[in-house]
């Protein structure tokens, strides 16, 4: 098979990974697709690298044949899609090529398991050896590895990436039964568990001067929403506990898509686009804002509420806690003030040391007037109670039905 159509096919393929692409980005089609550089079309996308920056990748599965059966993905063994494979040197070829045209800046690869795990690790390995130590590829490298893969395999992929993952793909084993009988949450841990400590032992290194230490600074991980009927609160306390155990940089919430021939055990149909949305969203009050996930979810509210930001949803209903003092009240408490955000949050700080804030000085911080004005008070603005206590309040918040799909929140830009 001609290079281009592997590339048309398991560029196509990749697409269904989320961990390097921003959310709620477009997933184009590129089969058939014409031009390189067209966000999602022939395997570039866009992710953030270390640094913040926002740079371009060559997304690319090795191979989309697969050993697995996993129901939600159209590489499972069972499923009738059409095969390529790349060879590694294919993919260290079609890297450097797109790297030396500027139209890339670093690659993610990904794979479907041939033969075993150990045996595709080693695949995606020769990949990264060959460009880093052959080829002295400076650029991004952000490798998919696989938990059955030998705990060494995946340490010496470590040793190659910037950026590692292990997609752990549903929140619990009950799901993953359901949907993913090959998988074990257990090993997938256990292998995060591993990996960390390498991250550990990498960063430490690092911070006592050893200069050539070589190795990724970071681990992410995916799961899909909406596949199987997992509570929003089932996914966010599964984060949780991936952020504090594992240092994951970033858990990618991937709203499920229907799949051409689909097994029958799925939804006909995608969960709607704001749930990952909201799920993003807090996921940024847990790592950023102070949140626990008890706050923002219970038993009795398993799942997020689609209408209104987390962070609104949380202040309206707990109403006693507010108006607040922009003067006074500390930097955890306005954090917890819908509308503002931290950077905001810090400059208010700054500002208030030598004035007080009247809501003229909100404007020009680009704080929006309406959602913070019943939670906050100002040297000129002190929100009536009645407003707070309003039944009519949430109703003021609550999009008209059109802009939901496209409503954010101003502190999570
Ligand atoms: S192991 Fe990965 S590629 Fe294979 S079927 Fe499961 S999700 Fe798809």
């Amino acid at each position: 098979m001609e290079l281009d159509s592997k590339l048309a096919i398991l560029a196509d393929a990749a697409k269904y990974d989320a961990s390097c692409a921003s959310s709620g980005a477009v997933r184009g089609n590129s089969l058939g697709g014409k031009g390189v550089g067209s966000t999602g079309g022939m395997g570039i996308c866009h992710s953030y690298a270390p640094d913040g920056r926002c740079i371009s990748l060559l997304k690319l599965l090795l191979t989309n044949l697969c050993i697995y059966d996993c129901h939600y993905c159209i590489n499972r063994r069972s499923s009738n899609v059409r095969r390529a494979a790349f060879t590694a040197d294919e993919v260290v070829k079609l890297t450097l090529d797109f790297y030396k045209r500027n139209y890339i800046e670093g690659l993610f690869l990904s794979s479907g398991i041939i033969r075993n795990a150990d045996y595709t690790m080693e695949q995606v390995i020769a990949v990264a050896r060959t460009l880093r130590e052959v080829h002295d590829f400076r650029g991004y490298i952000h490798l998919k590895t696989i938990p059955e893969a030998s705990p060494e395999l995946i340490e010496t992929a470590a040793r190659y990436a910037d950026r590692i993952s292990i997609n752990l793909e549903l929140p619990t084993q009950k799901s993953l039964d359901l949907l993913a009988p090959e998988k074990s949450l257990v090993r997938t841990q256990q292998a995060m568990g591993r990996i960390r400590l390498k991250l550990d032992e990498a960063s430490d290194r690092r911070r006592n001067g050893d200069k050539k230490v070589r190795h990724a600074t970071g681990q992410s991980t995916q799961v899909i929403v909406g596949a199987d009927d997992s509570t929003d609160a089932d996914f966010l306390a599964r984060s949780d506990e991936l952020y504090g155990s594992y240092q994951m940089r970033r858990v990618y919430y991937s709203a499920f898509s229907p799949i051409p021939e689909p097994s029958r055990i799925l939804p006909l149909k995608a969960p709607p686009l704001i749930r990952e949305h909201r799920l993003y969203q807090a996921d940024w009050l847990m790592r950023f804002y102070g949140f626990k996930t008890s706050e923002i979810l219970s038993p009795t509210m398993p799942n997020l509420d689609l209408e209104l930001d987390p962070k609104l949803a949380w202040a309206l209903r707990n109403r006693q806690d507010f108006p607040v003092d922009i003067q006074t009240a500390s930097r955890e408490v306005l954090l917890r003030v819908p509308g503002l955000g931290v950077r905001n949050v810090d400059r208010i700080i700054q500002i208030r040391r030598y004035t007080r804030i009247r809501q003229a000085d909100l404007l020009r911080l680009r704080v929006s007037l309406p959602k913070v004005q019943p939670f906050l008070k100002t040297a000129d603005h002190n929100p009536a109670s009645y407003l707070l206590d309003s039944d009519a309040l949430r109703a003021r918040f609550v999009p008209k039905p059109q802009q939901l799909e496209l409503f954010a929140s101003d502190e999570m830009r």
